[in-house]
């Protein structure tokens, strides 16, 4: 047996662990050992699940599972008895007479041909091997979504596990050929859609394996609740496994399963944790209601006490699997169905399983439409809502409405419950006390109140409508109004700010404005006075340098309503460039900010058409009074690239007029700075720029590199600002310098500054 744990052994473990021969246990082709491990009692199985055994099956005092060699050294050394298991051997005689994928694609071709007006075959995907992965729909207008309960049937997600592709096989038949001349199957067919899954993992089929052709474990490959890691397998999602997701997260399966072979249950959720699931109840009543109609199954509590349906985990833990994340994901609740002790029996037998699951398989299908269910619209439009939850008190598993026709259906033990339907952007609705029943349907149609902010936005002076005025819920959404002023806004439940802005008028904001309906709220927006002013002074931005400055006289005494500042700088790459916007009062605002990277140029209106780095900040001016000298201010922060302030401009609105001022005193202009030449490499010429922040004496001279002065360029009073001059190339004598690397050295105001010029011949 196992686990005789003493010091002796515990010696040896240590010593053999590593070298233990692992010669009596064949690998298949993925370097597994496929093995059974001897189990004493039932809570080793959970032992094995907390060691990280996959476990494939559980049945007769074994688990079964496929190891790695780390894995199967570390249960030997564990002192586990763990011998080498042989896969159930198929006869090729066997595998033939069942339906491998070709045969099943031509059986669903032909069903369709033969019944197109109850059938779709749709392709969900291919398979590693490029199979097809077919989903085959039975209803009445196939191709048209309707208010009706979702049913799917899935199969032979195990390669091995093939009798679950007859039993869909066999359902699709029935369906199709009793459809208008048994009553029964006809209502079924008429109120249903019912989609069956026939072949999940064809690839494993084909060669009659477990595995997809990668070797992985299509079963154990699903995303898990928890969001952890699946059984240990390692290759990642498969894509038949991506496949099923992508065509079924949309969908609103309300009841599904998914047939397998090697034992004998319906196995309910949750397979990955012994938690029980919000819908125990449920999911061990249909289960039962299974059972009850499958007599080897209901009469197998040798194995399975509880009627031969058990709770998943309880069985044993799986991680990844279908049924979980398909409860978990779509709501749709998925039983493991087990339907035989024998994977891959003789096809002899297969009528026999079809009588033990037909009527279970009809069961199944009836269950489906049979809760609570209904159609979900808008109380406006009456247009269906998508994804309305449904959340049943008491039971923490919502469901969801589909998109097309906004029906949801919801399975629950018979009982009185509260009903809650919710929508973001819509005000929930309860419906206390409502009767539903296990085995009928109750019908409730809910129509959901949008919560709408809606209203005009006019002149104020006027009357008349603000045409594209913007209403914005604060952080939520906004509406641009149309020619009439209006605008509506939907929005979840909840306290907001709303804003109103058009260009030219007032802001208006409206705080703690409830929403919790229909809600009207009208702004009637004071016009603005604009004023405008430009700068037009072209100022290089040194290389690596200082900040430049340049200043616009605002000349009214006006409170800003609003602002807008114009910018236009040449420069290969905006990265290096940081721009600041500087109110008389000496409040700034980061225009740009290093970002852009290797993009060329700063041009345009900000906020509007270029969004300023602070705009968070952009209303820092706001009720200032727009009076006085406002500064722009630029610096580039690397080398390598230079650029030029072109001009820039000011708009401010204002709901005041003031009157014209004139400056008093002009605050210093500009600091005192050399800036580099242009062009740089020079060849004939170059143009050598710099600002003084006062009028005094200057001197600019070029210099070659052994310090000898070759030519001075400006020598004399200047002005206060921005000066430029012009270097031809020559030296005093009037000869043309040779090629090399020159300086020029501005000298004023007491100090002095030198910068490096290259000219080429
Ligand atoms: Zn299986």
């Amino acid at each position: 047996m196992k686990r005789m744990f003493c010091a002796l052994s515990l010696l040896a473990v240590a010593t053999a662990a590593l070298s233990a021969d692992l010669s009596n246990y064949p690998a298949d082709r993925w370097g597994r050992h496929p093995v059974r491990i001897a189990v004493e009692k039932h809570s080793d199985v959970y032992r094995l699940s907390e060691q990280g055994v996959s476990i494939e099956n559980y049945r007769g005092g074994w688990a079964e599972a496929a190891l790695s060699d780390a894995k199967l050294q570390e249960l030997l050394a564990l002192g586990w008895t763990v011998e080498p298991r042989t896969r159930e051997q198929v006869s090729p005689d066997i595998v033939a007479a069942y339906h491998n994928h070709a045969w099943l694609t031509a059986k669903l071709d032909s069903v369709h041909a033969q019944y197109p007006a109850i059938t779709r075959k749709v392709s969900m995907g291919t398979s590693v091997q490029g199979r097809q992965l077919w989903a085959f729909l039975v209803t009445d207008n196939p191709t048209v979504d309707e208010h009706e309960a979702e049913v799917r049937f899935a199969a032979t997600i195990h390669g091995d596990e093939p009798v679950g592709t007859e039993m869909c096989i066999g359902m699709i038949d029935s369906l199709t050929q009793c459809y208008g001349s048994v009553a029964a199957i006809t209502d079924l067919v008429n109120s249903r859609e019912i989609w069956f899954a026939p072949m999940l993992n064809p690839d494993g089929n084909n060669a009659v394996n477990r595995e997809n052709a990668n070797g992985e474990d299509l079963n154990r490959d699903f995303p898990v609740p928890d969001g952890g890691s699946n059984g240990g397998y390692v290759n990642g999602t498969e894509v038949e496994v991506t496949s099923f997701i992508n065509f079924w997260t949309g969908k609103r399966v309300v009841l599904s399963l998914n047939f397998h072979g090697g034992a004998l249950v319906a196995n309910y959720p949750w397979d990955y944790t012994y938690t029980l699931c919000p819908d125990n109840a449920l999911a061990r009543e249909v289960s039962l209601g299974y059972s009850r109609l499958n007599s080897p199954m209901y009469n197998n509590t040798s194995a399975f006490p509880d009627s031969g349906v058990t709770n998943g985990a309880a069985w044993y833990v799986v991680r990844g699997g279908l049924q979980d994340w398909s409860y978990h994901v779509t709501s749709g609740l998925d039983i493991t169905m087990e339907i035989g002790n024998t994977k891959w029996p003789s096809a002899g037998t297969l009528p026999t399983y079809w009588n033990d699951n037909r009527a279970s398989m009809l069961y199944f299908i009836r269950q489906a439409g049979w809760g609570v269910q209904g159609v979900v619209t808008d109380s406006l439009t009456g247009i269906p809502i998508n994804r309305a939850q449904l959340d049943v008190a008491g039971i923490a598993k919502p469901v969801h409405s589909d998109s097309a026709v906004g029906d949801y259906h919801r399975m629950l033990m018979t009982g009185n419950y509260d009903l809650t339907f919710s929508k973001p952007g819509y005000a929930s609705k309860t419906f206390a006390n409502v009767r539903v029943k296990l085995d009928s349907v109750t019908n409730l149609d809910v129509q959901l109140s949008p919560i709408l902010l809606s209203g005009t936005v006019t002149d104020s002076a006027t009357a008349l409508p603000i045409y594209g005025a913007v209403v914005e819920v604060v952080g939520v959404k906004s509406d641009t109004t149309d020619a009439a002023g209006h605008y509506s806004i939907q929005a979840p439940q909840g306290s907001y700010t709303v804003a109103c802005r058009a260009t030219g008028y007032e802001t208006r904001s409206v705080a703690g404005v409830a929403l919790n309906g229909m809600v009207a709220l009208d702004f009637a927006l004071g016009g603005l006075n604009l004023f405008g002013y430009e700068a037009h002074d072209t100022i290089n931005i040194p290389d690596n340098g200082a900040w430049i400055v340049d200043s616009i006289y605002v000349d009214r005494n006006v409170a800003i309503s609003d602002y807008r500042a114009y910018v236009n700088i040449t420069h290969t790459y905006k990265g290096d460039l940081a721009v600041r916007l500087f109110h008389p009062g000496g409040d700034s605002v980061r225009l740009h900010q290093r970002t852009g990277g290797a993009a060329d140029n700063i041009v345009g209106w900000y906020p509007d058409s270029v969004r300023p780095a602070d705009s968070l900040r952009w209303n820092a001016f706001y009720g200032q009074s727009a009076l006085g000298w406002w500064t722009l201010r630029a610096k580039d922060y690397a080398s390598g690239y230079i650029g030029r302030l072109n001009g820039w401009a000011l708009e401010i609105f204002s709901t005041q007029t003031g009157l014209a001022e004139l400056p008093v005193e002009r605050p210093l202009p500009v600091r005192t700075e050399l800036f580099y030449s242009r062009p740089n490499p020079a060849r004939d010429q170059a143009t050598i720029s710099y600002q003084l922040a006062r009028p005094g004496p200057v001197r600019l001279t070029v210099y070659n590199v052994a310090g000898q002065a070759v030519r001075t360029l400006v020598d004399g009073r200047c002005a206060a600002g921005h000066h430029s001059v012009r270097w031809d190339g020559r030296d005093g004598r009037g000869e043309r310098v040779v090629a090399g690397v020159y300086l020029y050295r501005l000298e004023a105001g007491g100090t002095a500054r030198t910068n490096k010029l290259v000219v080429v011949r």
